[in-house]
């Protein structure tokens, strides 16, 4: 079956005023549905077609190299975007309880010096790409992947996402990517976090 592009989870404007209306009609209906066209034509005639965006990432070092590059990138895309919305949401923000913020201060020393290294990872990634919290099997790591990249590749378990691609951002924080990441905190869904984290945590 084709991917297709799932509807946007809240409004368009309902995460203003942290990221703007614009910016969220042009990367939901454009970008990621891009994503997913070329995603569909990359995946057409291979065995991979009727396969989760998920599984397929999980097992790229599988696929031809003259087909993985195309799948890499565009079914990277549209996993991570996917990802990205459920991510946030309108209201949200503030920080997790339970075993989420045990984790994040056994990993981290405390959630205030998380928030400041997930951003500076988000922040200062070179170009385009993805900040991010993973669960590696044992504790929780932050890292950045290039493109469309997705931990997956790396046998991570991904629990929250920053896209720091210009297209996230640029309409109205121009160059000002630290604003962004800084008002991004502002829409990050927690309790949908916490069900990533005890999800993969019960599949180690
Ligand atoms: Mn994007």
């Amino acid at each position: 079956m084709p991917f297709e592009l799932p509807p946007l989870p809240y409004d368009y404007a309902a995460l203003e005023p942290h990221i703007d209306e614009q910016t969220m009609r042009i990367h939901h209906d454009k970008h990621h549905q891009t994503y997913v066209d070329k995603a569909n034509a990359a995946l057409a005639g291979t065995e991979w077609a009727d396969s989760s965006p998920e599984e397929i990432l999980q097992r790229l070092d599988t696929i031809s190299p003259e087909k993985r590059t195309a799948i890499r990138n565009h079914v990277g895309g549209v996993a991570n975007h996917t990802f990205f919305w459920e991510s946030m949401g309108p209201g949200k923000g503030g920080e997790p309880s339970g075993d989420l913020a045990a984790a994040i201060e056994q990993a981290f020393g405390d959630f205030d010096s998380f928030k400041q290294q997930l951003t500076d990872v988000s922040v200062n990634h070179f170009g385009s790409g993805w900040g991010w919290l993973v669960y590696n099997g044992a504790t929780l790591e932050l890292l950045s992947t290039i493109n469309q990249d997705s931990p997956l590749s790396l046998g991570m378990h991904p629990l929250l996402a920053c896209d720091v691609w210009e297209h996230a951002y640029y309409l109205k924080y121009q160059n000002r990517r630290p604003d962004y990441v800084g008002a991004w905190w502002n829409v990050v869904d927690w309790g949908k976090v916490t069900e990533r984290f005890t999800s993969a945590r019960s599949h180690v």
